[in-house]
């Protein structure tokens, strides 16, 4: 390699590296992602603004006081001011649930009676807020996407959907929006890595716990969903989540750390109301 060449080959891999390179909140990994932040959000914005003309929105008025409830004290400790958090139910039988960039959390009814309690849900929703708080959908797409699409196609298709989207469009912009998490929406299955969904379990029993929930109820939430979910192959929430064989032993191994975690919180909801 002539020297020139070697000069700014290296150079931009070194800006590369200081612009991509992120360290995950809580836990500290370092993971690539190309796509700013802010970028982010704004692409969370527009796919919730999609989820919300497409679903069926839940007027529950009890099941989204808890939803709303638990959501707000998982974003109490998510240390991210810059969210918008917004929480609602989907009415719909499916097994799922996911939080998009910015923080907007979606919950289907269809998973409700299997986190049984406050905390079983506490499960669920601090396992998809780390995805967001992690970047995971960023990832996602810079791992899938940003090589085919170019960056700057990404942003079109997701900030300024057109009236005159070409069937393409629209299947990129759908392939984008289960990128983000909300695969469920356009029924794309687009599944986290082992490693993300690792991630997402361990960092979210830990804001369960600081968010007040008994962090063991992670563990018995996994076995009831195993259970209720025997048969179906694979269910709705693996399916962009896909299981460990190791996931309740490695929940189980790190309870210790989240007890301590739970008493030091300020408050102790232990498993809250059950439902
Ligand atoms: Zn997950």
């Amino acid at each position: 390699m002539r020297p020139n060449l070697v000069i700014i080959v290296t150079a931009a891999f070194t800006t590369c590296c200081v612009t991509a390179c992120m360290t995950t909140p809580v836990s500290g990994r370092k993971a690539l992602n190309i796509m700013p932040e802010s970028e982010e959000i704004a692409m969370g914005e527009s796919a919730y603004k999609d989820v919300l003309k497409k679903e069926k929105i839940s007027h529950d008025s009890r099941l989204n006081a808890i939803v709303t409830r638990v959501g707000k004290r998982i974003a109490a400790v998510a240390n991210k001011p810059e969210y918008q958090w917004q929480f609602v139910v989907i009415d719909s039988e499916v097994q799922n649930a996911f939080c998009l960039p910015g923080g907007k959390i979606a919950v289907y009814r269809g998973i409700i009676p299997i986190t049984k309690n406050e905390a079983g849900l506490a499960t669920v929703m601090a396992h998809e807020v780390t995805h967001a708080l992690a970047r995971h959908g960023g990832q996602r797409i810079t791992q899938n996407m940003e090589l085919s699409l170019g960056m700057g196609i990404i942003q079109a298709l997701l900030l300024r959907p057109g009236e005159n989207d070409t069937a393409a469009d629209q299947q990129k912009r759908q392939m984008i929006m289960a990128g983000l998490g909300a695969g469920a929406t356009v029924g794309i299955v687009l599944p986290f890595s082992r490693g993300d969904e690792a991630e997402a379990d361990e960092v979210g029993q830990i804001l369960m716990a600081r968010a007040g929930y008994d962090p063991e109820e992670s563990i018995r939430f996994w076995d009831r969903f195993s259970e209720a979910t025997k048969g179906q192959s694979p269910p709705a929430f693996l399916s962009d989540h896909p299981s460990s064989p190791s996931r309740a032993q490695d929940l189980r191994d790190r309870l210790p750390t989240a007890k301590t975690e739970y008493e030091r919180a300020p408050q102790h909801y232990g498993l809250g109301d059950a439902f």
